[in-house]
């Protein structure tokens, strides 16, 4: 359930991973404060231009519900990928 919103939104085990990586800011029209898509995913769609594999630290997207304006902020998620080998680094680690 997304807080705020008034109905569950179904998502992929995709995005739920990526999902902790990402501060989602509340949608600034209804507050929703998720993605209908991964961010990766996400990302492909608002910057076709962005070669494979590069992460932006922050981007804006469009609210799926009503249109309006979403701010996804990269976060640190050292805390939840304890489990990670320190030299095999996922995709969104590639800057550290
Ligand atoms: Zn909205």
């Amino acid at each position: 359930m997304p807080a705020g919103g008034e109905h569950p939104v179904l998502v992929t085990d995709k995005y739920l991973r990526e999902r902790s990586a990402w501060t989602i800011h509340p949608c600034q029209k209804c507050g929703l404060t998720e993605l209908f898509d991964a961010p990766s995913d996400l990302m492909r769609v608002v910057f076709p231009n962005v070669p494979e594999g590069a992460v932006m630290e922050a981007f804006t997207s469009f609210c799926p519900l009503c249109g309006g304006v979403q701010a996804l902020e990269f976060r640190e998620s050292r805390d939840q990928n304890v489990e990670t080998p320190p030299r095999q680094k996922a995709w969104w680690q590639i800057w550290k």
